[in-house]
């Protein structure tokens, strides 16, 4: 049984953006994992628009928001995140928007219609892609703000952040830096933002893209919640025999870097999710092991992450020419290695960084 609270079926989270802002159109097929046909002939009862309300651990039974009660042997909990609100006056007014689901993008499309002045406000993933997408769409003024002083910050050298910001404002992307967010103005809806530097930016629409909180409401107060994720072992088990869980929630042993990773990346749910799969199902029990990788477009810029970006750097090495577009950052805190970004690079070259990070000799260089 897969129960979900969304109406759709499973979709491409990633191919939002491209699939219903980008031209306009909608393509809701396009964006599905598998169609309705092959849920069926995999004997999977498919359970959409169904939030689960209670996750009894000790009997086994999950509940369901019609009151019915599921009793299982084994479960999976792959709830995901929400985009994240700010504690600022006006975070609900109208036309502030947190994009995740299909729902809220599509909602977004609707108002593109009318309203042209979209502010967004956020630096990171999310935030350059939606910019990136809704900037190349007719008519449309989009004004990025970020209170650092360049984009991709976390994944990109100081010198690459910047340049990616100038390449946003050279792209019709009104930049605005070193802004940090004081809230919305607006009755009903928004009319404007307003930055803590006394700013007031006019907004027809805003989007918020400033990461993610857990959806961990289900198993609050459990063993399987902690403020870092839901720690699994190995095998993606939770230290509830017979529980698993993956994607975005899930918190596990980091075999490459030491201690324990969890991360917010499309391929590494997907992944998961086949690994938790067979281990629930299977006779021989697989192992999980990742290296941390994700890739995102922006205009004509295609970006890979490899590595490890939760702690700042202490030196990078930039090879390539920005001005070509085609550069590689290789991260090191003190003398090891810890991540690789490659903007316009090979399949190839993706491969050789995954090596390189899985390979690197840590536990010499920790001493060195
Ligand atoms: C706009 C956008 C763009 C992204 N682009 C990229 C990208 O380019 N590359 C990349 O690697 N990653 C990207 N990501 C991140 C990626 O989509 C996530 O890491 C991935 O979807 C996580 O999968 P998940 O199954 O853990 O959670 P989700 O995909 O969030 O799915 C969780 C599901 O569980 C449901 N749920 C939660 N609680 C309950 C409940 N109690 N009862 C029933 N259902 C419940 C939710 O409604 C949701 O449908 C993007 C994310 C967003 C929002």
């Amino acid at each position: 049984m897969l129960v979900g609270a969304e109406h759709e079926l499973p979709y491409h989270r990633p191919q939002l953006f491209p699939q219903v802002l980008g031209k306009g159109k909608i393509n809701a097929d396009k964006l599905h994992v598998h169609d309705a046909e092959w849920f069926k002939k995999k004997h999977i009862d498919l359970r959409l628009g169904t939030i689960v309300t209670q996750f009894n651990l000790e009997r086994k039974v999950a509940v369901l928001a019609n009151g019915q009660a599921v009793e299982f042997k084994k479960a999976c909990l792959a709830t995901g995140c929400r985009a994240r609100r700010p504690q600022t006056a006006g975070s609900n007014v109208g036309n502030v928007f947190y994009l995740r689901s299909l729902r809220d993008v599509l909602g977004l499309q609707e108002i593109l219609e009318t309203e042209k002045e979209i502010v967004i406000i956020g630096g990171g993933r999310v935030a350059c892609e939606v910019a990136a997408v809704l900037s190349q769409r007719p008519k449309i003024n989009v004004t990025l703000m970020h209170r650092g002083k360049g984009l991709l910050a976390r994944y990109l050298d100081e010198e690459s952040s910047v340049w990616l910001a100038e390449y946003y404002a050279k792209n019709d992307v009104k930049t605005l830096l070193n802004e940090t967010l004081n809230g919305f103005e607006g009755r009903t809806v928004i009319r404007n933002v307003q930055t803590k530097s006394g700013q007031r930016v006019a907004a027809q629409a805003a989007i918020v893209a400033i990461g993610a909180d857990m959806n961990n409401g289900l198993f609050l107060n459990t063993p399987l919640n902690y403020p870092a994720g839901t720690p699994v072992n190995d095998y993606l088990e939770t230290e509830e025999k017979g529980v698993y869980a993956v994607g975005d929630i899930a918190l596990f042993p980091d075999r490459i870097f030491g201690g324990q990773r969890r991360v917010e990346q499309w391929h590494c749910a997907i992944a998961q999710g086949h690994v938790a799969g067979a281990n629930m199902t299977g006779r021989k029990r697989i192992k999980w092991e990742y290296t941390p990788h994700f890739a995102t477009s922006v205009f004509d810029l295609d970006f890979d992450f490899v590595g490890d970006f939760s702690k700042p750097a202490t030196r990078v090495e930039v090879t390539g020419d920005r001005d070509k577009k085609k550069f590689i950052v290789r991260h090191f805190h003190l003398a090891a290695l810890t991540g690789v970004s490659l903007c316009n690079q090979s399949a190839d070259k993706v491969e050789a960084a995954k090596t390189e990070i899985r390979e690197w000799p840590r536990e010499i260089k920790r001493y060195d």
